[in-house]
């Protein structure tokens, strides 16, 4: 497990680093060497990260629960419920893509790191036609099967790091706004913008099956924190009051294990841990990877110092 989990955190503290430089203006003519090497060495550590990975087999400790109905080398589909199934992929923690069916068309929430032919397997699980929504831009949510799909749907704060984690995608990338509903027909997901991890992290909320998928946005067991202590405060508030609102029971998460449910009891012990960072009460442990690690209640947060704020 430990092992497991190491790459899947260098590999996204490096990203969620690397992110935020782009996020502060830094790919402007003077800084376009560094943004190139960086770029190079960040592209082979997920290189060397991902083949080290995924030599190790699908994680002991995922069970998921519900009828396998697809599996191949890179992918195992689970059934959720009767119109809803997971796909788990094994490069990066037991990545994780939801798809959707509603009357009209299905939804897929995510593409994992590297599915091969992940057109061909969504459509053989649904007939629906299949819209594509991007959790956030990070290359185990945005990997190599977006290719497979014309159009792919993103909060548009994370378009700046589209040059950096699907240079290559031949699609039309299309921009969702916060508190859209995306309507499946007899199925409505809500847009809710919940940005932290990334700027343009998103989390989709199905009020009638009260459930929700949060993707990276509330840790999917340790948070990386790309912007700031404030932002995360106000994005588990706002997702804090919707799930008490709508009788939201939890969120499945971008990294699901069968049991690490995102419940409003961890998103609130999320708010409290970073209150704690800000006042001073809670201290990170600095980590070998030049971060800082803060827990309590069993949530984690990874973050820099820049983040205290
Ligand atoms: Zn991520």
């Amino acid at each position: 497990m430990l092992y497991f989990r190491c790459p899947r955190t260098v590999v996204l503290q490096v990203v969620v680093r690397f992110g935020s430089l782009i996020m502060t203006g830094t790919t402007t003519s003077i800084n376009y060497n560094i943004y190139l090497k960086m770029k190079e060495l960040i592209l082979s550590i997920i290189l060397v990260t991902i083949s080290q990975v995924s030599s190790i087999a699908q994680d002991g400790s995922v069970q998921i629960r519900g009828k396998e109905v697809f599996k191949n080398e890179d992918v195992v589909f689970h059934q959720i419920d009767e119109h809803t199934w997971v796909g788990t992929g094994h490069m990066m923690y037991n990545e994780s893509l939801y798809l959707l069916e509603g009357k009209d068309k299905a939804l897929l929430i995510d593409a994992g790191t590297t599915i091969k032919d992940l057109d061909k397997i969504v459509t053989s699980i649904t007939k629906k036609p299949i819209m594509l929504v991007a959790t956030h831009v990070h290359p185990d949510h945005t990997g190599s099967a977006i290719d497979y799909f014309p159009e792919l749907y993103i909060n548009p704060a994370d378009t700046p790091s589209i040059p950096l984690f699907m240079p290559n995608y031949r699609g039309e990338v299309k921009n969702l706004k916060d508190g859209e509903i995306i309507d499946l027909g007899g199925r409505k997901l809500e847009v809710v913008f919940t940005p932290a991890h990334t700027p343009g992290s998103l989390t989709l909320i199905d009020k009638k099956a009260c459930y929700g998928f949060s993707g990276d946005s509330f840790g999917s067991g340790t948070l990386i924190l790309g912007l700031d202590f404030s932002s995360l405060i106000a994005t588990c508030r706002k997702m804090g009051s919707i799930m008490e609102k709508y009788g939201i029971k939890f969120l499945y998460p971008g990294h699901y294990d069968g049991k690490n449910e995102e419940t409003k009891q961890r998103v609130d012990d999320l708010i409290t841990l970073s209150k704690d960072v800000l006042s001073g009460k809670a201290k990170g442990e600095p980590n070998q990877w030049g971060g800082l690690d803060v827990s309590a209640n069993g949530v984690r947060i990874n973050y820099s110092e820049k983040s205290i704020k």
